[in-house]
């Protein structure tokens, strides 16, 4: 096949895993009917502004030699290629195939706001996990079964036993409601030290509790008490 507008020997090329056909003269791009998707969906936009690339007409169809008419890509694109009617290939003139990229990602402004809000979500999605771990009844509850198993087999006391499932309600509490205790104020729970004076965000009143049930000394002075 020929370059259909400067007529030297088109040569073979892999572009995106299809095999494609470029003018080593003038850098155009003659993609069969079935390349075109492929290839433009595996293209990266390029981030410089649009300038319209016109297709030059009255070329022919390097393939059937049909008169190449000028199509608007995707009707509203503005970049218009060369598309042969007989048999769907199109003619890239150098820089349209990045510029139909371009068109499909919107403008460079619009992609950069959709990767910040993908960046933000994505953000956002991690805050979430570590909120609903923070708040876990299932991993909070293993670890107070562990600490009263471990108690029942170590001591095998009612009195240890019944001890630590006080000492345990704290901490307990705050992981599972984490923000009523939060909105709690003025209130001494009698047999904890801690106070709730304020009002605190149930993040706090979760990691408080937290730092309760994960000290084991702690656990340990409400047995011996
Ligand atoms: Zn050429
Ligand atoms: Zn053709």
């Amino acid at each position: 096949m020929d370059c259909p507008t400067c007529h030297k020997s088109l040569e073979s090329e892999s572009l995106h895993g299809q095999t494609v056909d470029r003018c080593v003269t003038c850098n155009g791009l003659w993609l069969d009917h079935s390349e075109l998707g492929p290839v433009v969906r595996n293209t990266r936009p390029s981030q410089a502004p649009a300038k319209p690339i016109a297709c030059v007409d009255g070329i022919a169809c390097p393939r059937c030699n049909e008169s190449l008419a000028a199509f608007n890509y995707a009707h509203d694109s503005g970049v218009f290629i060369s598309k042969c009617d007989s048999c769907g290939g199109v003619w890239l003139e150098t820089g349209q195939l990045e510029l139909i990229a371009q068109y499909r990602s919107g403008s460079p402004a619009i992609q950069r706001l959709g990767n910040a809000m993908a960046d933000e979500m994505l953000a956002a999605n991690k805050l979430q996990f570590a909120r609903r771990l923070l708040r876990s009844r299932l991993l909070s509850g293993i670890v107070a079964i562990g600490y009263l198993l471990f108690i029942v087999l170590a001591t095998g006391s009612l009195q240890s036993v019944l001890s630590l499932l006080l000492g345990l309600m704290l901490p307990m509490v705050c992981i599972w409601f984490p923000d009523a205790m939060g909105n709690l104020k003025g209130i001494s729970l009698g047999f904890a030290r801690p106070m709730i004076t304020e009002t605190t965000p149930g993040d706090f009143v979760a990691i408080g509790g937290w730092l309760l049930l994960l000290c084991p000394a702690a656990m340990a002075l409400m047995v011996r008490t």
